[in-house]
């Protein structure tokens, strides 16, 4: 099995900085930044099928069937960008979804390199979602209290002027999501313990401090 150490997966519960940290991965690494999360909503906005069967589940806090995701990805990984390798952001999420992307991987002759387990306390997940908006034209990350852009109303990266909150990111829906992550996605953690690619870091620092933690576990 051929692999550069750049097939990467980010796990983390909602709000712990998993898009956040991919970013600053994709800039460092050169491989594209796979938000399953992000490409849902793509299809959402675009009002294609799937995309509007997706954001009613969404938008109550439920996940989208193993099926249906594992095709979206599929579909991805099959794009030439992704030859060098990619970052997962939100995929896998269950335990089948894990399994499938592993034979994805064996058919491609390639295998991931390295789990990342951003590991947040709740309290400051409920903080970090709260307040949490992007820019709508390059997707760049913001907060109220934690990283306001620099100039009110224009984006820091591209100097766009429209950002967008996500519907999904309100408390009731934030405990449910935080709730299914727990009881459905942190199984996943044991499966890659197994594989001995999982390494878990701690998330509640400033996103440079974590990022540097993250740069000694993949080692760039
Ligand atoms: P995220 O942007 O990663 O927080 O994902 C937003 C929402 O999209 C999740 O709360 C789920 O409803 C859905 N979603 C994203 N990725 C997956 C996945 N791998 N499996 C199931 N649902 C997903």
């Amino acid at each position: 099995m051929i692999s550069n150490g750049k097939h990467l997966v980010l796990m983390a519960p909602p709000g712990g900085g998993k898009g956040t940290q991919a970013r600053v991965l994709r800039d460092a690494l050169h491989v594209p930044h796979l938000s399953t999360g992000e490409m849902l909503r793509n299809a959402g906005r675009a009002g294609t099928p799937l995309g509007l069967q997706a954001k009613a589940l969404i938008d109550k806090g439920n996940f989208v069937p193993d099926d249906m995701i594992v095709g979206l990805i599929s579909e991805r990984l099959d794009e030439p960008d992704c030859k060098e390798g990619f970052i997962l952001d939100g995929f896998p999420r269950t335990l089948p979804q894990a399994k499938a992307l592993d034979e994805l991987m064996f058919e491609k002759g390639t295998r991931l390199d390295h789990v990342i387990e951003i590991q947040v306390p709740n309290d400051l997940i409920i903080q970090r979602i709260i307040g949490r908006f992007s820019c709508t034209d390059c997707g760049a990350m913001y907060h109220d209290t934690f990283k306001p852009t620099k100039v009110f109303g224009i984006c820091d990266e591209c100097g766009g002027t429209s950002f967008t909150r996500r519907q999904d990111d309100n408390w009731e829906t934030v405990v449910s999501r935080l709730k299914t992550y727990q009881a459905i996605t942190t199984p996943v953690l044991p499966y890659y313990e197994y594989q001995g690619l999982l390494s878990s870091i701690d998330g509640a620092g400033t996103v440079e401090a974590v990022s540097e933690k993250l740069r000694k576990v993949i080692g760039f």
